[in-house]
């Protein structure tokens, strides 16, 4: 077994590593004896009432501590690589990919391409299956990590290896009747690809995926984002409004047998299809409790709630303030229609919203997350700012205030000369960051498909 450097780099306050005076720096370097390969093993070993933790000082010193504690509790540490290990990259070449579809020259993390089932628990991440290992799978199921959350894409065997350019997708799906003998909860996602995997193959996907219920939890269907760097790569096109109506009742057909079954709705179609529809988006109880909400389902309808319910605290008043808010175009309309709910509280707050097309990745990209900080400069230019401008924080790289080009929201409020407002994604924040003046807090959001500075692992 290979052996990893796990290098404490933060113990929480009031925590039991706190207690046992670990500190950054230190390496855990077994629990009862035993090394630790990734964080599946760090879980699985903690999970006992008496531990025996060997521990490396930053001074050599070894340190023996046995630690009484719940089953469950952790030691409260973090480590400098959370994975514990090295990432694992894909091995697929999948035609719909969003990395290979990015211009050069971008931060390198960008262009890694993960498929690592440890992502997955720890993180959200989906992955393939295609290579996750027979140890892995044992360990998933032994251990009863869960959520797993699996990229599908297509039940039907030849089908998924055309998609994902891989000889091996379509028998990885075997892994999945594994992972559901085994108790394992999953959630699916299928990218949908015009003429490719929609229509009957879709209707083809659901029918099986639908056997793996309730242990498979939730299905989103996404459409595939196409920027424009696609030279050389597999023809896709953009779907069309009678396209997204089409899916909108084949999943809705689905809901209801899928109700009448399990209880559950379990198949959902992403924001994006209910927009370019021109439809209203479904009522909360539809969305079986938000399970995809990073796949951009029930976002929209999560949003509004959450506005409404902020604003039922307060107590409207005659407060001026002139602010903007800039979005990518899938949600301006929607976002208008948020101010227009604070504004009907607030009569003297005045709200502009811009669209800011994705010039970067071309027009067909039109989802927030996915803007520059280069197109918010040059689109916001000698607009009429007011005192502040509100981005969505999922512009922003993790932890940090930098967008994809690693323009900063510092070089962009200087260029703009006002000041730029990170919103974090709950409705109440959109609603206090309009009323209220820039608290200047730092917001930090994951950027699912980028690897972590901190992703390499030090081996012994
Ligand atoms: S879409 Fe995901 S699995 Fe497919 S090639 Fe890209 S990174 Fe790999």
């Amino acid at each position: 077994m290979k052996k990893n450097l796990h290098v404490i780099s933060r113990v929480l306050p009031g925590s039991i590593g706190e207690e046992l005076e670990l500190e950054p720096g230190d390496i855990l370097v077994s629990i009862n004896g035993q090394p630790v390969e990734d964080v599946f093993d760090y879980r699985y070993l903690m999970n006992d009432e008496l531990v025996e933790l060997l521990i490396r000082k930053r001074n050599g010193e070894e340190w023996e501590l046995e630690v009484e504690k719940d089953y469950e509790e952790d030691l409260g540490v973090e480590f400098e690589n959370s994975l514990m290990d090295d990432y694992r990259s894909c091995s697929n070449h999948c035609i719909f990919c969003f990395i290979d579809q990015m211009p050069p020259g971008m931060r390198e993390t960008l262009y890694f391409k993960d498929d690592d089932s440890r992502l997955s628990f720890l993180q959200g991440n989906y992955v393939t299956l295609t290579n996750m290992s027979d140890y892995d799978l044992e360990r998933i199921i032994k251990f009863h990590l869960s959520p797993i959350n699996v990229s599908f894409q297509a039940m039907n065997p030849e089908l998924r290896c055309k998609m994902l350019h891989n000889r091996f997708a379509g028998d990885a799906l075997k892994k999945v009747d594994r992972l559901y003998e085994g108790g394992v909860t999953m959630n699916g996602q299928i990218v949908l690809c015009k003429g490719v995997n929609d229509r009957e193959e879709l209707e083809y996907s659901l029918e099986k995926l639908s056997a793996y219920a309730p242990v498979l939890q939730s299905v989103s269907i996404v459409p595939v984002g196409l920027s424009k760097f696609r030279d050389g790569l597999y023809p896709l096109e953009s779907f069309t409004k009678e396209d997204a109506e089409h899916l909108i009742e084949q999943v809705e057909h689905w809901q209801k047998i899928m109700m009448e079954k399990h209880g559950i709705h379990f198949v959902h179609a992403s924001d994006e299809w209910y927009i370019l529809a021109g439809r209203n988006m479904p009522e909360e109880g539809r969305y079986d409790g938000y399970l995809q909400l990073e796949n951009g389902v029930g976002m929209m309808r999560l949003l509004e709630t959450e506005v409404k319910e902020r604003l039922s605290q307060l107590e409207g008043d005659d407060r001026k303030i002139q602010a903007s808010v800039a979005t990518g175009k899938l949600a301006a309309p929607f976002i208008k229609k948020m101010t227009e709910l604070v504004q009907e509280k607030f009569p003297n707050i005045s709200v502009s919203v811009y669209t800011i097309k994705n010039e970067f990745f071309g027009e067909k990209i039109t989802v927030s997350g996915l803007i520059t900080g280069q197109d918010l400069k040059t689109q916001l230019k000698d607009r009429q700012l007011g005192e502040k401008v509100l981005i969505p924080c999922n512009m922003l790289r993790s932890g940090e205030d930098v967008f994809l080009d690693d323009l900063t929201v510092e070089m962009i409020s200087e260029a703009l000369g006002t000041e730029i407002v990170v919103v974090d994604e709950p409705g109440a924040d959109l609603v206090d960051c309009l009323i209220n003046p820039p608290d200047h807090k730092k917001i930090r959001r994951r950027q699912i498909y980028e690897q972590t500075s901190s992703s390499n692992s030090g081996e012994a």
